[in-house]
């Protein structure tokens, strides 16, 4: 196996405390030190930055669900079930 020129710099973690270099080849330099591709510290960032955003818009979606819920529930109150169930047939266009 030859070489690798300018190896990925990441410790990688195998478990019970141990860790070794990636293997990879290191494709990006930051500040001085290469990483591949997987390791890649601006990479990462970006894509945890990209999962909270999703995190967040998915939260937001069910939040405004939850209250919209919570609303019909509250205008529900003391309304008969038979006429919810007609209402919902109004609304759903039955
Ligand atoms: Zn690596």
């Amino acid at each position: 196996m030859e070489a690798v020129k300018n190896r990925c710099c990441k410790k990688v973690y195998t478990g019970n405390w141990l860790s070794h270099q990636c293997s990879r080849k290191g494709v990006v330099c930051r500040e001085g030190k290469y990483y591949c591709n997987q390791h890649d510290p601006i990479r990462i960032t970006k894509e945890n930055r990209k999962k909270e955003e999703a995190w967040r818009k998915r939260h937001d979606e069910q939040s405004a669900e939850f209250e919209r819920t919570r609303i019909l529930l509250g205008l529900a109150k003391g309304i008969p079930t038979e006429e919810l169930e007609l209402y919902e047939l109004i609304l759903i266009g039955a």
